[in-house]
């Protein structure tokens, strides 16, 4: 598993900063250089700070942005440069409770909001940045003011965002016009039955909530990534979702649907919700059927490629961020790993997919 958070050395004293590690000359003056390297630790300087980091090569960190915590002593990567998948976590708030949630929410909230958008300023030419939670739109106004703020100077950068749905409002149609061309929304539909999406999220209403707030998406021209995640819960559902999708939220995108994370709650209700898609497919397929005769997009994460039907294996992406993603002993063989998304770092044999066959 790749680290995203490295030991580091820094005054105790120092309030925690932004830099990004030079990658040859300095840039600007947030920029930090390499002054020395020495059993497995590297200095760096920015400005009159000097900080240190543990166990990592200059080649690895190379063009990263971190954020400094002396009083942790901890530097988080909050950007790797030579990943595509780099996201902030705007809160650990939700409203919501998830069966299946990998990052099961907290009470409290750190506004992080000044340190992303001098991470965002120091991000890579083009890149596209996730933003998720918790719910991100519960600290609507400061989101909405922090990506203003980051395309007031930086015109090549999007964001990807995760959010449940549940907040926006018509007052909202303005700025969701005014930025739809740099945002992705990625919002969570489970079911459009909506006892069991409710039931799923763990929220009586949800749905209620979510249905006028896709459409008002749709009304501002926003890009919107449809996610379903299948569960034993939704499953026999599938093909009902793609039915009510195709017919009421054509607009949408794509329509993701996905594989669970045993992690959090993910974890915990694993054995009640893992539905087994390497022994049956059928009601995946059917929904992909349908959505394909209406010609919507369907693309599938987090499966491994074996697990899928030849005929929709090109939908599979390589989803799983690098840093999470590993592959079995079994996979070292197979024909199809460089075009498999592999399995999160915390996937469990023994209770994960019966049928994994290297091809
Ligand atoms: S054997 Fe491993 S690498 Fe090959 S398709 Fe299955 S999960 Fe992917």
């Amino acid at each position: 598993m790749i680290p995203l958070r490295l030991k580091s050395e820094c005054d105790r004293t120092l309030a925690p900063f932004v830099t990004r590690i030079a990658e040859e000359e300095p840039r600007c003056a947030e920029d930090a250089t390499l002054w020395s390297e020495e059993a497995g630790t590297l200095g760096y300087q920015t400005g009159q700070i000097k900080f240190r980091l543990s166990d990592v090569a200059p080649a690895e960190v190379a063009g990263d942005v971190l954020l400094v915590d002396p009083r942790r002593q901890i530097a988080h990567r909050l950007i790797r440069a030579a990943s595509p998948h780099n996201t902030f976590l705007i809160t650990e708030q939700c409203d919501q409770l998830c069966l299946m949630c990998s990052q099961p929410p907290k009470p409290q909230h750190q506004d992080m909001f000044d340190h992303f958008l001098a991470a965002s300023r120091l991000a890579p030419t083009g890149a596209q940045i996730g933003l998720s939670g918790g719910e991100p739109l519960l600290h609507k106004d400061a989101l909405f003011a922090f990506i203003d703020a980051v395309f007031a100077t930086r015109d090549d950068l999007c964001f990807h965002i995760l959010t449940n749905g549940q907040y926006f409002e018509r007052a909202d149609l303005a700025w969701l016009r005014k930025h739809r061309a740099r945002l992705l929304w990625g919002v969570p539909i489970y079911s459009d039955n909506p006892a069991t999406h409710d039931e799923i999220v763990g929220k009586p209403g949800a749905f209620a909530q979510l249905s006028p707030n896709l459409a008002l998406l749709g009304l501002a021209g926003a890009a919107l990534e449809l996610r379903t995640v299948v569960l034993r819960q939704n499953a026999p559902g599938l093909s009902s979702l793609a039915d009510f999708i195709a017919r009421h939220l054509p607009f949408a995108a794509t329509w993701a649907i996905m594989q669970m994370e045993r992690i959090g709650y993910g974890r915990m209700n694993w054995g009640r919700c893992f539905f087994d898609s390497s022994i049956d497919f059928a009601s995946l397929g059917a929904a992909i059927d349908l959505m394909r005769a209406r010609r919507q997009d369907v693309t599938l994460y987090n499966f491994p490629l074996c697990t899928v039907p030849p005929a929709y294996r090109d939908l599979a992406a390589r989803s799983i961020s690098d840093w999470k993603q590993k592959y079995l002993p079994a996979c070292a063989t197979c024909s199809l790993r460089d075009d498999c998304a592999g399995f999160f770092e915390w996937y469990r044999e023994e209770d994960g997919f019966m049928e994994i066959r290297p091809q």
